[in-house]
């Protein structure tokens, strides 16, 4: 009964072209806005007003739970017009007090040029800004660390101060730091190169990354094109799927809505394929908690209503239940992902049913936890992989590593991914094993027995400790070791297995990364049978049954129905969820 039904994939992945035809047609505006820098600013100037008035009435902000850390972290009413289009250094390079500096970043291995991020600060410790190079922290407010940094893809030349400099650079989570001090005194031009070590690489043992959650507003269609591949370069993002959304009235800035599936496609290169996604949802009121939201990667055609409900846009009832969009997605052969850890009634009685591939956390904020997002739903035995993205704007280095043979195709990643070959992180790298089994195995045993636990950490910022995670309890920690301008921790050690259940890797800190995020990281399981037998708590399938009676008691109290067979519809969803594991607990 829990088992998930996977006779979906016996459809054909084939997708069509709706795609194309069912995007919203508002980027004409856009496109006519490219031909010259004063429409441009014009059109800015109308978009950031526009902005500000909906930011003063709270109704852009306010796309979900995120309403708390978008504010905080993402663009705001302080994101100023500089960010977001070149600026001319023309004048900087005549100025008799500056140097025009060229920079290049090189792989020091191979001396090849490395896309990657730089930051140059004066000995009285300002930053620098680097006209002409593309701020890192577009879309974001003023005073986001990400800000500080530029992107270099490859070697340009910036009109700097003539004076003793800082130079830092690295490139994407596998580089080291690099640092170098020059003086400029007295000179009119310098170049700098800036060889970056590699301490890791994913991609030769398999393990490709992809941001799941993207979108962008208030950018024109070419700043939206140079944001999307400049930053997923120097960032090191190989998958990144930008995806529809609704919202009434404010989706007139929505400029990633504009894309079609052939647009992203054009935009893959250098190491980056872009790919395309629907983001379906309800809330109660504008922001407020309601079925939830989930995502449809590689999606044959947008599943109508896009988003459910008066709250979002403004008319209609709440109605239907996400569970039916899921449905059509997973007919349509797309991957389905819960976003924002546990906000939404709908995760419960969802993952329940079978209906979800994997559940991203820290999409859209840092805030939620292991334990309500993913803990409880394989305590009663679910499977359920571990994923993340970053929401509006790529804010932080929030990604998902799935294990995936070459060559590397959307639909082999997704099929990795939903296999719960994964893990999350803004920084370390995880590399987790149980005897031969790794993230999504079933290890099947007859009796109790050891089996070697093996992970191994590695990260540009001190990631702290390590922790192995047994049916939620820590069984085994290690710290993190400073190891030649990077981090790295081990365990390698036995485990004795005795209780069905899941076994995975996380890292424990404190510390933040460059993007001024806290550091994250966790395998998805490997999951452990023992006669047969999975893991099964009954405690926990309790509150998740009192947390769908809840759900159903706030539906009642705030849902908008048209009639009664609505209101049954929607109620039917959580019901059956408790009658689910009503049985199971009668089975204990
Ligand atoms: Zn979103």
């Amino acid at each position: 009964m829990l088992l998930r039904n996977r006779s979906r994939h016996f459809f054909d992945r084939k997708k069509n072209e709706d795609w194309q035809t069912n995007t919203m047609n508002i980027g004409s505006k856009y496109k006519a806005s490219s031909v010259n820098g004063a429409a441009i600013r014009r059109l800015l100037a109308v978009l950031l007003s526009v902005v500000m008035i909906a930011l003063k009435n709270g109704s852009l902000l306010a796309h979900e739970n995120t309403l708390f850390s978008y504010t905080r972290s993402l663009r705001s009413d302080d994101a100023d017009e500089g960010a977001l289009h070149k600026v001319s250094v023309s004048d900087q390079f005549t100025d008799s007090s500056r140097c025009r500096l060229t920079l290049n970043l090189i792989d020091a291995a191979t001396k090849e040029s490395l896309p990657g991020l730089v930051r140059i600060t004066t000995s009285e410790g300002h930053i620098v800004p680097l006209e002409g190079l593309f701020n890192r922290g577009t879309g974001l407010r003023q005073q986001h660390p990400s800000r500080d940094w530029y992107v270099l893809l490859k070697s340009n030349t910036v009109s700097v101060p003539r004076s003793r400099l800082k130079i830092e650079a690295f490139s994407g989570l596998e580089t080291k730091l690099a640092k170098k001090t020059i003086d400029l005194t007295d000179k009119i031009s310098a170049r700098t190169i800036l060889p970056l070590v590699r301490f890791h690489r994913a991609a030769t043992s398999g393990w490709r990354n992809g941001n799941t959650h993207l979108h962008l507003m208030s950018l024109t269609k070419d700043q939206a094109d140079q944001y999307l591949k400049s930053i997923s370069q120097a960032d090191g993002l190989e998958l990144v799927f930008v995806s529809y959304l609704r919202r009434a009235k404010a989706e007139r800035n929505y400029i990633s809505n504009t894309y079609t599936k052939q647009q992203l496609q054009q935009l893959s290169g250098h190491g980056v394929m872009f790919s395309h996604g629907e983001e379906h949802r309800h809330n109660f009121g504008s922001g407020g908690e309601g079925y939830g939201h989930v995502m449809f990667l590689n999606i044959e055609k947008l599943i109508r209503p896009v988003s459910i409900g008066p709250g979002i846009m403004s008319k209609g009832t709440d109605w239907p239940a996400l569970s039916r969009g899921i449905d059509k997605a997973n007919l349509d052969g797309a991957t389905t992902i819960w976003c924002h850890n546990t906000f939404g009634f709908e995760d419960v009685p969802d993952w329940i049913a079978g209906i979800l591939d994997a559940h991203n956390i820290f999409d859209g904020g840092s805030r939620g936890s292991y334990e309500d997002t993913f803990y409880r739903f394989m305590d009663i035995g679910l499977r359920v992989p571990f994923s993340t993205g970053t929401d509006w704007f790529i804010y932080d280095f929030s990604r998902v590593y799935v294990e995936v043979e070459e060559p590397l195709t959307v639909e082999r990643w997704l099929d990795g991914l939903e296999k719960g070959r994964t893990f999350i992180t803004n920084g370390p790298l995880l590399k987790f094993s149980v005897g031969e089994y790794n993230p999504g195995d079933v290890v099947r045993l007859a009796r109790p027995c050891e089996l070697n636990i093996s992970s191994r950490a590695v990260g540009r910022c001190d990631f702290q400790k390590i922790e192995v995670i047994y049916n939620g309890r820590v069984v085994q920690s290690a710290p993190s070791q400073p190891v030649g301008g990077h981090f790295e921790a081990w365990i390698t050690t036995p485990l004795w297995i005795n209780e069905p259940g899941w076994i995975a890797l996380r890292i424990s800190s404190e510390q933040k990364n460059e993007m001024g995020a806290k550091l994250f990281g966790h395998t998805s399981a490997v999951y452990v049978e023992i006669a047969g037998k999975t893991i099964f708590n009954p405690e926990v399938a309790k509150k998740l049954i009192a947390n769908m009676n809840e759900a159903m008691s706030t539906i009642r109290e705030k849902a908008n129905f048209a009639d009664d067979k609505q209101a049954d519809e929607i109620l039917n969803v959580y019901r059956e969820g408790i009658t689910s594991l009503n049985k199971r607990l009668k089975q204990q």
